[in-house]
């Protein structure tokens, strides 16, 4: 059943519908032109209509009314200097959205495109996809609109260093935990480690995750959001009988999330034909290789055009959105925010495709979702699907306080075990709250109610 059908079906039932209606008013009032950040909160709140219905509580309490506003969003200004000598200003941001279950969690995204709303968007979905782990953890993201493309490694470090001079204020291993995302990788994450250790004096290893494996890392966690979204759509394909093995699959983007889904996507039988950077994709039919994406984006950090001067028998092709034309079994959009719409997912369906996993978050917009949904393909949406990052960033917060660290092994073990339970209860929410195999409704529910029974236990 599609989002439409879902909410045309409790339309009017009762006061659910028009509390939520009311509040996505509110918020839109409140926020003006944070267009992405609406676009989540509709999604979560839509889908929450059916357990308001049956447990009026949460309504009594203004449990969303509380959630829809973070406990604080934190602006601030992160000056550097460039090779030349001129002096640049960024802006720098942190939302801690909610520490209901535990200490604030979510990444920091360094892009151009990072504005309140982005952040206060991705801040929002945290809460329900940290809450959906099983793992004590709140939500929280942060980033800023610094473009790394083309910048030296020594302007790297120094505007991590000054965006750390600021960000660490409001940080800590028990307060809020940050991690990497776009543009935010071991490297930055190492020069931030760095600052933050000679600004407290002390070496707090759990105040960020995605460390080097040498001082504090865990091993598994750069693959664990790749890895977590294939196991959890192998769950979901099993489910209908498919699996990857044989099969064809697309995935989006080449950074972190990218490559390890492409990795896990192979290892378990499939042939990647295709994926991209923000300026275009490349088509490689006889199986992309990823020893070559993995030193030109991880080691050389150049762009995806170069993999056809030693694949020559593959593809580029300008812009990025072209990749939803190609045929396939599986898309994994891995990249950003939006880059599935209406007609991308129509030619999807129309080409065949069996089953769509959100690697990177809210990548399928409201209307794509609907196409999936209406055309019974099956849809793992990224609150859950890429719930694997911060999963294992969890896990490596629990390796800092132990002070051990877990083999490959065990951590990959317990990722599947974090996946198989993240994909059982949302089913389960799903139908219990008479939307059965809707996993989009199943996870924001499962989340949700986690987050909320605690709010209501901790009171006002
Ligand atoms: P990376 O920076 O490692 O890679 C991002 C990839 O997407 C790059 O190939 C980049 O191309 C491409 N991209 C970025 N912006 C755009 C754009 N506007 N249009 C087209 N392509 C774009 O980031 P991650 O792999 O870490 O993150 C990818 C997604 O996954 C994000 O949505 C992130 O929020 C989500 N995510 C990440 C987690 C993690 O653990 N890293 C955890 C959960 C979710 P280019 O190099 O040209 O910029």
């Amino acid at each position: 059943m599609s989002l439409v059908q879902f909410v045309e079906q409790t339309l009017g039932t009762d006061n659910a519908h028009r509390y939520i209606n009311q509040l996505l008013e509110t918020v839109q009032e409140r926020n003006p032109s944070e267009v992405e950040f609406h676009q989540a909160v509709r999604e979560v709140l839509i889908s929450l209509i059916p357990v308001l219905s049956q447990k009026p509580k949460y309504m009594e309490h203004a449990v969303l009314d509380r959630l829809v506003e973070p406990d604080r969003l934190i602006s601030f200004r992160v000056p550097w200097t460039d090779d030349t000598g001129k002096i640049r200003v960024n802006r720098g941001y942190r939302v801690q959205f909610s520490n209901a279950i535990g200490p604030y969690k979510g990444g920091l995204r360094f892009h151009p495109s990072v504005n309140a709303s982005i952040i206060k968007f991705l801040g929002f979905e945290q809460i329900f996809k940290n809450a959906l782990t099983g793992q004590s953890i709140g939500g929280g993201k942060g980033g800023a609109d610094f473009d790394p493309r083309g910048k030296s490694d020594l302007e790297i470090m120094r505007f991590c260093q000054s965006f750390m001079t600021e960000l660490s204020k409001h940080i800590g291993p028990d307060t809020d935990v940050p991690a990497g995302d776009i543009g935010v990788g071991a490297r930055e994450i190492g020069y931030m480690f760095g600052q933050y250790k000679k600004l407290v004096g002390a070496y707090e290893a759990g105040v960020l995750t995605g460390k080097g494996i040498g001082y504090g890392g865990s091993l598994g966690r750069k693959e664990a959001t790749g890895y977590g979204a294939v196991y959890f759509v192998e769950e979901m394909l099993k489910s209908a009988g498919l699996g990857f093995n044989g099969s064809t699959v697309v995935v989006s983007g080449s950074g972190n999330v990218s490559i390890y889904a492409m990795e896990k996507a192979m290892q378990l039988g499939a042939k990647v034909v295709a994926c991209s950077d923000s300026s275009g994709y490349i088509y490689h039919q006889a199986g992309i290789n990823l020893d070559t994406i993995k030193r030109l984006k991880e080691v050389e950090y150049r762009r995806c055009q170069d993999y056809v001067l030693e694949h020559p028998d593959a593809v580029y092709v300008e812009g990025c959105s072209g990749i939803w034309t190609i045929a396939c079994d599986i898309a994994l959009p891995c990249a950003t925010q939006n880059e599935i719409n209406k007609l991308s997912a129509e030619l999807l369906v129309r080409n065949g495709v069996k089953a769509v996993g959100e690697g990177a978050n809210m990548p399928s917009t409201l209307e794509a979702i609907d196409v999936f949904l209406d055309n019974n393909v099956l849809f793992a949406p990224a609150k859950a699907a890429n719930a694997g990052g911060v999963s294992v960033s969890a896990l490596e917060m629990a390796q800092n306080s132990a002070r051990l660290a877990w083999t490959m092994e065990e951590v990959d073990l317990k990722l599947q075990q974090i996946m198989h339970n993240i994909y059982s209860e949302s089913l389960k929410a799903s139908q219990d709250y008479g939307v059965p195999g809707n996993l989009v409704v199943g996870a924001n529910i499962a989340g949700f109610v986690k987050v909320a029974d605690a709010m209501i236990a901790q009171g006002v």
